[in-house]
């Protein structure tokens, strides 16, 4: 589903992410795990067609981030959830439809479906500026789901999260995985990788420290994390 090559994104001071190289196949959740600085974003924005990378190369089913089977392929969730204060979470993801081309006649059916897939059903007339930080995550995430996206890139989603919220997206995120939908995720919480992906690719200085498998056996888990701290430079969050 996605694959990704030499990837290289340098900015002016000489950070950025140098020669990654990755793949995702359908029915996968890949953590993307990495200090202050290590290069999640620029990785993630990348692949969601919004930087131009220097070198390399990223197809996702054979397409190129930014070109409309991309886009179309493609759910981005940036770690500031961006929604316009006055608009109603209804309007939003009714907007989001549009933009992605669900016809009129399916829009109310496909706007119900993406506000029940997050539990915000309840919430469909309130103002997304009366939203707390979780549930503009859930609007964001409903704007995604109803494009009907294979590929699904979320920046530091469990950022501000409570406990529940947190859960639920864990949660949330194993079901999409379930439905065969592809899923990058970077976090600095070791926990939450440990607790929801199948491989993790592991970045310090904007370089590529290995893509290992989660092992699944929980004392397996424990070593490995810290394995990963080590890895890292001691530079990642255990625990939230
Ligand atoms: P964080 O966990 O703090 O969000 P990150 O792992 O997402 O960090 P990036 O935001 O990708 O890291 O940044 C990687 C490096 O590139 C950092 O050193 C950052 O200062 C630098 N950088 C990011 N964006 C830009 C930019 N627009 N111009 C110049 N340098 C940038």
């Amino acid at each position: 589903m996605l694959d990704v090559g030499g990837l290289t994104k340098a900015y002016r001071q000489g950070e950025g992410i140098f020669d990654i190289h990755f793949q995702a196949t359908s029915g996968t959740i890949v953590g993307i795990i990495g200090a202050n600085g290590a290069g999640k974003t620029t990785l993630l924005r990348c692949i969601a067609g919004l930087l131009k990378p220097d070198a390399g190369s990223i197809e996702i089913a054979g397409n190129q981030p930014g070109t409309e089977a991309g886009k179309c392929l493609t759910a981005f969730v940036p770690d500031q959830p961006h929604l316009f204060p006055s608009l109603t979470v209804v309007e939003h993801i009714q907007f989001k439809a549009k933009a992605f081309g669900v016809p009129s006649d399916k829009l109310e059916e496909s706007v119900g479906q993406a506000l029940e897939a997050v539990g915000l059903s309840a919430y469909a007339d309130r103002t997304s500026g009366s939203l707390s930080k979780g549930q503009k995550q859930k609007v964001m995430l409903a704007s995604a789901y109803q494009h009907q996206a294979q590929l699904f890139v979320l920046d530091e989603p469990t950022n501000g999260l409570d406990i529940p919220s947190r859960q639920w997206l864990a949660k949330w995120l194993v079901d999409q995985k379930a439905k065969g939908k592809t899923i990058l995720v970077s976090s600095h919480s070791l926990d939450f990788i440990k607790d929801v992906a199948d491989s993790c690719l592991m970045l310090r200085k904007g370089k590529s420290q290995g893509v290992d498998q989660v092992p699944q056996a929980q004392d397996e888990k424990i070593a490995w994390g810290d394995q990963v701290i080590q890895r890292l430079g001691g530079a990642v969050q255990v625990h939230e």
